[in-house]
């Protein structure tokens, strides 16, 4: 029998990996014998697998952002369905778990870039008066791995789902210092086993820069052990930290939407050097990794950099996000200036 899809963000210690399918030209088979279906998707994605379903959907979402009310919208012009495919990346997975809450459905993601983890992880990312806000908790029940649809992908965007991973180098020491403050506890198992994947990483970071199929497998298996690993600690802690926070406040004060990777690399870098944690080592395996850093590539300018930063704190306090380096470290424009400096 299949779980019902829960509508708080909880954290399940019993979690399942979803059954992960590996092939080329499966998706018709994803689809069970007289199971009608929705898709959600965007027009790049669609166009790639679209003339490889043998039946048509009943309807065809393509998401254009995840604030609250367009999300609702979409949602309502579904109608009942037995199935539905995400397709494509971050925003089509997270639609598509939202439509698998709202009409308790089968829910298959096929993930055709990596630009963050929304294709493996059961929490919902909406946007809510500008702020990201997670919901309910979702059972995916598989995920359709077509390494062809990866190959016809700009590669920087598989490159980037490597920012939803490396976020726990930062992430990590945020949950010490905060732990260290007597802000929260530590868990050491969760801590350990986040370390090792820290180390899987680095040690396959020429096949994430060269978008190979172990590259590819390596991302998707690492972030099944993270949905495993927060699952079971009842905490995002060991993945998301202040890096999260920069690229919400990011999101929140330009009001754009930017690829969740890419505001990671960025702020992977900044709290790198804010937490005074292995910052040259950090810059030098997103390098590796193919991965830009740079403020540019999130289009930063000097003055919005600035007030992003001088923003942070009473950002994450109003947020109630997990204490972190923003709570402890003093961010002036001298710390504001040097890093624009260094990561442009
Ligand atoms: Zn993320």
């Amino acid at each position: 029998m299949r779980k019902k899809h829960l509508e708080d963000f909880i954290y399940d210690p019993k979690w399942q990996s979803p059954e992960i399918i590996y092939g080329e030209d499966l998706i018709s088979k994803v689809i069970r014998p007289g199971e009608k279906y929705a898709v959600a998707t965007m027009e790049i994605p669609w166009n790639l697998v679209r003339d490889k379903l043998n039946k048509k959907p009943e309807k065809i979402i393509f998401v254009s952002d995840m604030h609250k009310e367009t999300v609702e919208k979409l949602e309502k012009s579904v109608p009942q369905i037995d199935l539905v495919i995400g397709i494509g990346g971050g925003s089509s997975h997270d639609m598509a778990k939202h439509i698998a809450l709202r009409k308790q459905c089968r829910l298959v993601q096929v993930p055709t870039i990596f630009s963050s983890d929304a294709s493996v992880t059961n929490g919902i990312g909406i946007r809510k008066n500008g702020k990201v806000k997670y919901i309910g908790h979702v059972f995916i029940d598989q995920i359709l791995m077509d390494f062809s649809l990866f190959e016809k992908a700009p590669k920087e965007l598989v490159r980037l789902g490597a920012g939803d991973i490396l976020s726990s180098h930062i992430a990590l020491h945020d949950w010490k210092t905060a732990s260290r403050s007597g802000f929260d506890k530590m868990n050491s198992r969760a801590y350990d086993k986040a370390k090792q994947l820290l180390l899987r990483l680095k040690k396959s970071r020429y096949e994430i820069r060269n978008v190979t199929e172990k590259g590819i497998k390596t991302i998707l298996e690492i972030y099944l052990e993270y949905a495993r690993i927060a699952n079971q600690s009842g905490t995002d802690r060991a993945q998301e930290g202040s890096e999260h926070f920069f690229a919400y406040a990011v999101e929140y004060l330009t009001k754009r939407q930017i690829v969740h990777g890419q505001l990671l690399a960025a702020g992977i870098a900044v709290m790198a050097y804010l937490q005074d944690n292995a910052f040259e080592e950090t810059l030098s395996l997103m390098e590796d990794m193919g991965i830009d850093y740079r403020l540019q590539k999130i289009g930063l300018s000097k003055d919005a950099f600035a007030e992003v930063l001088l923003f942070l704190e009473e950002f994450v306090q109003e947020g109630g996000y997990y204490y972190s380096v923003i709570n402890e470290k003093k961010i002036d424009s001298a710390v504001v200036k040097n890093l624009f400096e260094i990561l442009s």
